[in-house]
């Protein structure tokens, strides 16, 4: 079979990279891929657009695609699954429909409320008088979110009163352009955060493994919010007893109030969680494809050939695979970032010493890298994503620091405190 990724990240590389595992995906396309999808066998780059869906629709077609798996948020909300679907294309991802459970927070917060889904109290405000009040009924900390998709950046959790009035002020002054037209003003939840992954057909559900990533820039948890700097999975705080709740208290209800909405949701449902102080999880959000980076952690322990599951997914059988198997241990992932990341950066430095950090049992997964001819150089905030298994998380961080060093590029940043929380050498 072959398969079309859309996107370029870290997450699309190791999609790719584990679809290639199995001897029965012959040809693997990214669009538009990265340096680390250019380099792989039976694997290219399409130079379209992640919204073009015209492009990806006919280059699909003429060349047989079996599947197309769609890594980033921003072409599902925009519709790229109700499009592709119409020409009869097998896709991975939800429809425009049901990505609004990531694309509105507001749409995503009826839908908890109606389902009884545990989550932060909230209201929606369209006008800044009306926020302003609420916010200030309410008192700090208290958390201001942007409606729609801000990469990231649509959240303020504010602990002074002057930080949610600037807040609430540059929402409305436009600084999220659309995405900040409405506000969602909720409580402040405490605890530790993690990610919940679990494919949907809308109808079977079968979680992934846990994982825990690290938002901020700066160790200890400090500084700016990023992307993502570095994950683990499984996150030991997700036992077995805990898992059991989310699936019945969070993905069920979920996956069954999207039914109720007419939606055909498949692909993968992510659900941000609170894990409070009381050990009660509750959703901080939803969202509607595979998370980065932890996918890169999460994919290195699959067992079951990752076509099966998502082309189950896609066609609606999720059900005739019973169980996920996992290898066993646990998965470390460490970000090489470009200096200066997240605020601006220089581009277009050779890379080197990938060969050498893989030759420690590292499996390094490109995001923001391009080939200039031959040279690896980088292309973006988030570079690489190295990435160990082992027996234990001390053991798996050992692997990825050490193949991190390996590593070298002009200005190179990486957090050396990745796994804190499960490391017993920190
Ligand atoms: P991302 O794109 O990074 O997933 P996002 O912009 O969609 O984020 P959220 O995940 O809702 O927004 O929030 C970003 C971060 O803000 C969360 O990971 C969490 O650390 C913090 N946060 C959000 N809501 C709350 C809350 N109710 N209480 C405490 N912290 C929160």
């Amino acid at each position: 079979m072959k398969v079309l990724v859309v996107g370029s990240g870290g997450r699309e590389h190791a999609i790719a990279r584990t679809l290639l595992q199995s001897s029965r995906v012959k040809k693997v396309v990214c669009v538009p891929g990265n340096g680390g999808t250019a380099s792989l066998e039976r694997c290219s780059n399409m130079a379209f657009g992640v919204t073009d869906f015209e492009g990806i629709a006919r280059f699909a077609l003429v060349h047989e695609i079996s599947l197309i798996v769609v890594g980033p948020e921003v072409p599902l909300a925009q519709g790229i699954t109700d499009f592709l679907r119409q020409q009869n294309l097998t896709v991975f991802g939800p429809t425009q429909a049901g990505a609004q459970i990531e694309s509105s927070k507001a749409w995503a917060k009826a839908l908890m409320q109606e389902a009884g889904i545990p989550t932060a109290k909230a209201e929606v405000f369209t006008d800044e008088a009306s926020a302003k009040a609420y916010a200030q009924s309410q008192g700090v900390p208290i958390v201001i979110k942007a409606d729609g998709l801000a990469a990231g950046k649509g959240v303020t959790v504010a602990q002074t009163w002057e930080e949610a009035k600037t807040a609430i002020t540059a929402a409305f002054g436009g600084q999220f352009g659309d995405a900040g037209k409405q506000l969602v003003i909720e409580e402040c939840l405490t605890g530790q955060e993690v990610s919940l992954l679990a494919l949907t057909d809308g109808q079977t559900i079968r979680p992934l493994l846990s994982a825990q990533d690290h938002k901020r820039i700066g160790e200890g948890d400090t500084g700016p919010n990023t992307g993502g700097m570095g994950a683990y999975a499984p996150a030991p705080i997700v036992t077995p007893q805990l898992l059991d709740r989310i699936h019945q208290e969070i993905l069920a209800p979920a996956v069954a109030a999207l039914r109720n909405r007419g939606i055909d949701y498949r692909g993968i449902l992510y659900a941000g969680l609170m894990i409070t102080p009381q050990g009660e999880p509750k959703v901080i959000e939803f969202n509607c494809r595979f998370g980065d980076p932890e996918t890169q952690v999460i994919l290195p322990l699959l067992a079951t050939p990752l076509e099966d599951l998502l082309l189950a997914t896609a066609k609606g059988n999720l059900a005739s695979i019973p169980k996920i198997e996992w290898k066993p241990g646990v998965c470390a992932g460490v970000v090489l970032a470009s200096g200066g990341y997240p605020g601006s950066f220089d581009k277009h430095k050779a890379i080197a010493g990938l060969e050498s950090a893989e030759s420690q049992g590292a499996i390094v997964y490109h995001a923001g890298t391009k080939l200039n001819g031959s040279q690896l150089v980088t292309d973006g905030g988030r570079v690489l994503n190295v990435t160990a298994v082992g027996e234990t998380y001390d053991q798996a961080f050992a692997i990825a620091y050490s193949a991190c060093e390996a590593i070298e590029f002009e200005g190179m940043y990486y957090r050396r405190d990745i796994g804190h929380r499960v490391r017993m050498s920190e």
